[in-house]
């Protein structure tokens, strides 16, 4: 997903990325292997029967070119299904495969689920498919993974059991893995609320053209407030990714420095490893030198030009939130007083808009619609500082997670216009 060199170590890299689908509850702690092929052609990979939380550098298992086998510990036992997609496709050097709970409901209906659900996920996954039954650890399994991925399937759904997916880095995989997971839960939530929608090709093509050209320039020294401001941007940046309110490589976060600058995260690099050198300064039409910004500048760009008191932008996907933007299903949040006060109305903005780098995305927020659902492409949120947009951001999903369970408990009684108003006397709000 980035372009830099990878620096990390195969035990390293698989230990880390076992950790965080462990910790973003992807996995349980029996199930689920990674493993890596190395540019010598030596496989290595998660052991067997090892606590998946407490995995440590040197319980990761190597198997050599010559078949022979370097650890402390017996290799997984899902090892022939590794080898066989190693062997179908020269061009994947690494494979993650778990059990997450919404890809393993299509796997017990022999469904697959659509990516077209964004944009996002219809690239990163690439082809999806699906691979017949076989008892766990043995050559059949293998065999029948391996005829999917021979058909150039990149993502696949293994019936009865759960999913596998390829890359061309365990980064790679991760990206993959998670962005099919996402589409995958964000799918169920939506299907609760009505029918969903999907993208036309014409619509995947509009996302994929985006891109964002700016001058580059090399900023002065960094005041104590930018450096204040990246340090937050990059905590809460981790922190939504721990609780799941952004994806990995998709979605932007930005803080104002003052009334021309602004600081914004960069493109297609894992929001949760972001330091504060990584993010991007931007100065009207100039970027720092060396750095790519964001393809959501743009849009950051102009809110903050046309509403001089938001100081916080955030494009992020939720998962429940996100459900409500695949339906045509309204999220009204007279719900409870905390979402209204925080969210009061929260428009919808059609399929592609924050694409277009007209501005026009900035008439869909204002003080009195700081956050917005954005049409096939999870939410948009603004605030009067960072910690005020998460904040908000963090309302917006409940809320949205409330509604959706409030549909299995009965029908949802909105607030009424006098306690409403009455919100709007006692809070004050605009
Ligand atoms: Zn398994």
């Amino acid at each position: 997903m980035t372009e830099r060199r990878n620096l990390l170590h195969p035990r390293d890299e698989i230990m880390q990325t076992m950790d965080r689908i462990y910790r973003y509850r992807m996995t349980t702690t029996s199930g689920g292997n990674l493993s890596i092929r190395d540019e010598e052609g030596n496989l290595w990979i998660s052991p067997a029967r090892v606590d998946k939380g407490r995995l440590r550098r040197d319980d990761i298992v190597c198997i050599r070119t010559d078949g022979s086998i370097d650890g402390r510990h017996p290799p997984s036992s899902e090892l022939p299904f590794h080898q066989a997609i190693y062997e179908a496709r020269p061009d994947i050097s690494a494979i993650i495969h778990a059990h997450p709970v919404a890809l393993v409901a299509y796997s017990i209906c022999r469904e697959l689920p659509n990516t077209r659900l964004f944009h996002q996920a219809y690239s990163v996954c690439g082809q999806i498919g699906f691979a017949q039954y076989a008892c766990p650890g043995t050559k059949q399994l293998g065999a029948n993974i391996a005829q999917a991925f021979r058909e150039q399937c990149d993502s696949v759904i293994m019936e009865n059991h759960g999913v596998v997916v390829g890359g061309n880095s365990l980064a790679h995989a991760f990206e993959r893995f998670e962005a099919f997971e996402f589409a995958g839960r964000t799918l169920l939530k939506a299907k609760r609320l009505g029918a969903v929608e999907f993208l036309s090709d014409d619509q995947l093509q509009q996302a994929a053209d985006r891109c964002v050209e700016l001058g580059e320039y090399d900023p002065p020294q960094a005041t104590a407030r930018e450096r204040e401001l990246r340090h937050e941007l990059c905590e809460f940046l981790r922190r939504g990714c721990r609780q799941r309110l952004l994806i990995s490589t998709e979605g932007s976060f930005s803080a104002r420095l003052d009334r021309d600058a602004f600081v914004v995260t960069p493109t297609r690099q894992d929001r949760e490893l972001l330091t504060v050198d990584d993010l991007v300064l931007v100065r009207g039409d100039k970027a720092e030198r060396g750095k790519q910004p964001s393809r959501a500048t743009r849009a950051h760009q102009a809110i903050y030009r046309e509403h001089p008191e938001i100081e916080a932008i955030v494009f992020a996907h939720p998962v429940n939130a996100t459900g409500f933007s695949v339906t045509a299903q309204e999220l009204d949040v007279r719900t409870i007083p905390e979402s209204y006060v925080f969210l009061r109305d929260v428009k919808r903005v059609p399929y592609g808009v924050q694409y277009q780098n007209d501005g026009s995305i900035s008439s869909y927020v204002s003080a009195a619609s700081p956050a917005a659902i954005l049409q096939n492409d999870g939410v948009l949120v603004t605030g009067r500082s960072v910690l005020d947009t998460f904040d908000r951001l963090e309302v917006l999903e409940s809320t949205a997670e409330a509604v959706i369970n409030a549909i299995t408990v009965g029908s949802i009684s909105a607030m009424s216009t006098q306690v409403i108003n009455e919100l709007k006397q006692v809070f004050q709000l605009p």
